[in-house]
């Protein structure tokens, strides 16, 4: 049964709000975490060719769901909780990496990914990054638009792309993006391009939305987490959650897995809203996306 509260992609598509992100999961890893996130409730993951650990994401998925199977031919069909979890009831976006841009390289590397997953189809398929340099981001997502056309991704979309990639991008495809995964969180507001996507229906899906933890430290955040009685990364989530971004926190540890999914009891003020924004940086954790190629 689906608690999760979702959003809906310009497609019509549904998806979780939050999700659970694997770049740097060592594939050994993937599967437990990924098994772990579904006991916590969560139904979303997030992972990527580059990241080496499709095989132990789609284990953790499949496990999920044959469980199911299982779980329902010895009760009758009666199975509950993640015993009674379908492939519909799972959202598994990937990536196609740097090195398989072209439309004939990309459906190769999907083809590789799907194999990897274990997978029939992927929910969200996207472009991990433009690299502009290489001048094949559109013949890329040509590709991908023939994945959708055929039923084999129900939404595709881009990574890191900035306002002049998607203006380009918007000239020549026809299918508009479903989402623009960006680096978003407090020391990097990205308000340019939130309003693009919001102009452009697309939406908008923070990485690092903990800024790989470290803006969790920041004395700010650290006194909102006191006034609320959270911990500094619900703070942050929460804030994400209400600017109406979709987010995907990594973490290693059951504690935090936990921790980060338990973000939709309470409620910032407008006020700390506000003093959030005023935390703007201009501080990137990862690659300005006109440095990779
Ligand atoms: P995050 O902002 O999610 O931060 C992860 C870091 O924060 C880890 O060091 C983790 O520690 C720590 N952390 C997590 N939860 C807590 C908590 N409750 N309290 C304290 N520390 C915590 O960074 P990521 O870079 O991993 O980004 C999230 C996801 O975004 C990735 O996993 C990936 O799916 C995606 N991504 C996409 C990119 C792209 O180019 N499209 C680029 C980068 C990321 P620990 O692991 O030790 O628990």
């Amino acid at each position: 049964m689906r608690s999760m509260p979702r959003l809906t992609l310009n497609n019509g598509v549904h998806i979780e709000r939050l999700g659970f992100g694997l770049y740097k999961v060592p594939p050994k890893d993937a599967e437990v975490l990924v098994t772990t996130a579904l006991g916590e409730g969560y139904r979303r993951f997030d992972t990527a060719a580059m990241y080496g650990n499709e095989l132990g994401v789609g284990r953790g998925v499949g496990g999920a769901i044959s469980d199911a199977m299982e779980a329902n031919l010895s009760t009758g069909g009666s199975g509950e909780s993640v015993h009674s979890l379908a492939r519909e009831d799972i959202f598994v976006t990937t990536k196609v990496w740097n090195d398989d841009h072209g439309y004939d390289a990309t459906l190769r590397a999907f083809d590789t990914s799907m194999a990897n997953l274990g997978l029939d189809y992927v929910d969200l398929y996207l472009i991990h990054w433009p690299c502009a340099g290489r001048g094949l981001f559109v013949e890329t997502y040509k590709a991908m638009e023939t994945l959708y056309r055929e039923g084999k991704v129900r939404a595709i979309g881009v990574s890191n792309f900035q306002p002049g990639h998607l203006e380009e991008l918007m000239q020549k495809a026809e299918v508009v993006p479903a989402v623009n995964q960006i680096e978003l969180h407090p020391w990097l507001q990205q308000t340019r391009l939130r309003t693009l996507h919001e102009q452009l229906n697309i939406r908008t899906e923070a990485w690092s939305p903990l800024g790989r933890g470290q803006v969790l430290e920041d004395p700010a955040i650290v006194a909102l987490a006191e006034k609320y009685s959270r911990t500094p990364a619900q703070v942050v989530l929460r804030w994400h959650l209400q600017l109406g971004n979709l987010v995907i926190p990594k973490a290693s540890s059951a504690g935090r897995i936990k921790e980060n999914f338990e973000v939709f009891d309470f409620e910032l003020e407008d006020t700390d809203m506000d003093g959030i924004a005023g935390l703007e940086r201009h501080h990137r954790t990862g690659s300005h996306p006109d440095n990779v190629n």
